[in-house]
């Protein structure tokens, strides 16, 4: 399979091109034409390093309108390092979106500075749990519009003892939206959540 067959945009794919990558990965291949053409949740076990981020980056650029400046994507994951790497790669999978911000929210960093970055308009905003539940509480952030939320690494993310910060993030989040699970493995809690905030997920295994 070539990228030109997912479904891709141009943008993407000339992005693509930038980025040097030839054939999509498996989890690219079978993750990104679903996500492109319904809208549905999905849980995929995948481990790092196979391009998960990829695989929910595309779809989730190819499908937030950039004409508007609401938050309509919300990325989760259990550290800052991993944070700011999938910033980094939406930022670079992005670059021929106008108009289309990503934002980078954790902790240990200035929390004015990232208030400032959100309310200049960040369609996608990717988060630590922590920091995110902070800024929430005080009002700095609204994810009461988006249309995806991506939970990035769930079974990290709750071995770290992120399960009551994840749901209290996902209830401030409408009911009507689509939620992309990604997991290297699927312990009770995943599972837990999955079945608690996840509507009839389509599963993938790579
Ligand atoms: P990830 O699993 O998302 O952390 O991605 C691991 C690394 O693989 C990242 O550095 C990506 O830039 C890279 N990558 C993702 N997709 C591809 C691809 N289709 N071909 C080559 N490299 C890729």
């Amino acid at each position: 399979t070539k990228f030109e067959e997912l479904g891709l945009s141009q943008p993407l794919l000339d992005a693509v091109k930038d980025m040097g990558f030839e054939t999509p990965s498996e989890v690219q291949e079978k993750a990104i034409p679903l996500l492109l053409e319904s809208e549905m949740d999905l849980v995929a076990l995948a481990q790092t390093g196979t391009g998960k981020t990829a695989a929910f980056g595309f779809p989730l650029i190819q499908k937030i309108d950039s004409a508007s400046r609401t938050t309509q994507g919300l990325i989760l994951s259990p550290t800052r390092e991993l944070c700011l790497q999938i910033t980094n790669e939406i930022q670079a999978y992005s670059k021929y979106v106008k108009g289309l911000n990503t934002v980078a929210i954790y902790g240990g960093a200035s929390i004015t500075d990232q208030a400032r970055q959100i309310k200049r308009g960040a369609q996608i905003v990717v988060a630590t749990p922590g920091r995110m539940k902070d800024m929430i509480s005080r009002g700095l952030v609204d994810i009461t519009k988006i249309d995806y939320c991506i939970l990035d690494e769930a079974d990290e993310m709750l071995n770290m003892g992120f399960f009551e910060d994840i749901k209290d993030i996902l209830s401030n989040t409408p009911k009507e939206k689509s939620t992309w699970l990604f997991s290297a493995t699927m312990p009770r809690e995943v599972a837990t959540i999955a079945k608690k905030f996840m509507n009839s997920p389509t599963e993938i295994t790579v």
